[in-house]
């Protein structure tokens, strides 16, 4: 096993909204207005059945959304290690706020079954029924797609945990042909590990494990197994282990039709899409142009209400979301017009069916 130390000077997000505020990007970056958008990617976080909290942080969201030429979010919970709100708890907003706002659902609880199954060594019968009728019930509830999963999701803060799946986990499989029978998406949190290899001494949180284990043929496997399931990659653009580069994504979207991605284009690591300071990366570019049709927004910004009670994290990160949506709006005056209307909201329209 040959192991190697990426000790590149990487700064958590955290830290980067702390030191440089939201005033890293100027207005001379916008040379056209690139019109509204859909973001795909989005958490709502309130204490799990406060339903009047979960109403204030989709006011909030609705308020940003105005101000940010925003047309549709997909809220979704993050991938709980253990179980914590979902559907039940955002099904409210989306029915009084709809079709502003949709839901993606799994990720209070069929996240948490999967993180648990992954620690025994066979899945029982009834851990798959109970698995395949919470899925059922998500379709059934109204949401768009499942999400957010994680096969693997590494910490970056110590309130914020560590998970790893192999992506073709009997119940990943199971989840694809749900999703393909309901011809919905799933939205994979995957950070991507092409060989063995130490902890980046950047991803100091003590949840992370020593070493980092090679896991990109089980994601090959996962996407193999349906080629009716659509796999929405979350988070291209920023990558806090440094394997999740132009070169994969190109590789991984010429192998695999039913791959796609979300682009969360802003962040401190080195090779972003749209770095914080200066150019904007071309060979990510490059990949958007020679696959326009297969990446979606998804900023990952998180509203957090006053009475929420939870771990930190995501008030941490509600903290970036100025930044990453001044990002997002930099990338898309980047792009020429037709590529950016399709990133822009017609690719989310066409996988998330938000027509219908
Ligand atoms: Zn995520």
């Amino acid at each position: 096993m040959k192991l190697r130390l990426r000790a590149r000077c990487l700064i958590n997000f955290a830290a980067l909204v702390t030191i440089f505020g939201g005033s890293l990007i100027g207005p001379d970056a916008y040379a056209q207005p690139p019109g509204d958008w859909i973001d795909a990617h989005f958490h709502l976080v309130a204490d799990k059945d406060d339903l009047e909290s979960f109403d204030e942080a989709a006011r909030m969201a609705l308020e940003s959304m105005d101000a940010a030429g925003i047309r549709t979010i997909a809220i979704m919970s993050p991938p709980r290690p253990k179980e914590n709100f979902d559907i039940e708890s955002i099904a409210g907003v989306v029915k009084k706020y709809g079709p502003r706002i949709v839901m993606l659902g799994g990720g209070g609880t069929l996240n948490p079954m999967l993180q648990e199954a992954a620690r025994s060594s066979v899945v029982s019968e009834e851990v798959r029924r109970r698995f395949a009728e919470t899925a059922q019930r998500i379709i059934a509830s109204g949401a768009k797609g499942f999400g957010e999963i994680a096969a693997h999701h590494v910490s970056l803060t110590p309130s914020h945990g560590y998970e790893s799946v192999p992506a073709d986990h009997p119940l990943l499989l199971l989840l694809a042909d749900i999703a393909a029978q309901h011809d919905v998406p799933i939205d994979l949190h995957f950070d991507p590990v092409s060989e063995d290899v130490e902890k980046p001494a950047t991803l100091s949180s003590p949840k992370n494990p020593p070493v980092l284990k090679e896991n990109i043929k089980g994601l090959e496997r996962l996407l193999a197994h349906n080629r009716k399931t659509r796999i929405v990659w979350a988070h291209a653009g920023v990558d806090p282990v440094g394997f999740f580069t132009p070169k994969l994504a190109r590789e991984m979207l010429g192998r695999h039709p039913n791959l796609w991605f979300s682009v969360r284009p802003t962040g401190p690591t080195p090779g972003a899409m749209v770095p914080p300071k200066g150019p904007i990366n071309e060979a990510w570019i490059a990949v958007l142009r020679d696959f326009p049709d297969r990446f979606v927004i998804g900023s990952d910004n998180f509203v957090v209400p006053a009475r929420y009670t939870g771990p930190d994290a995501p008030r941490i990160f509600a903290q970036r979301a100025e930044v990453q949506r001044r990002g997002i709006l930099r990338l898309l005056s980047h792009l020429p017009p037709d590529l950016a209307r399709r990133i822009g909201y017609e690719n989310a329209e066409r996988l998330y069916r938000l027509n219908r």
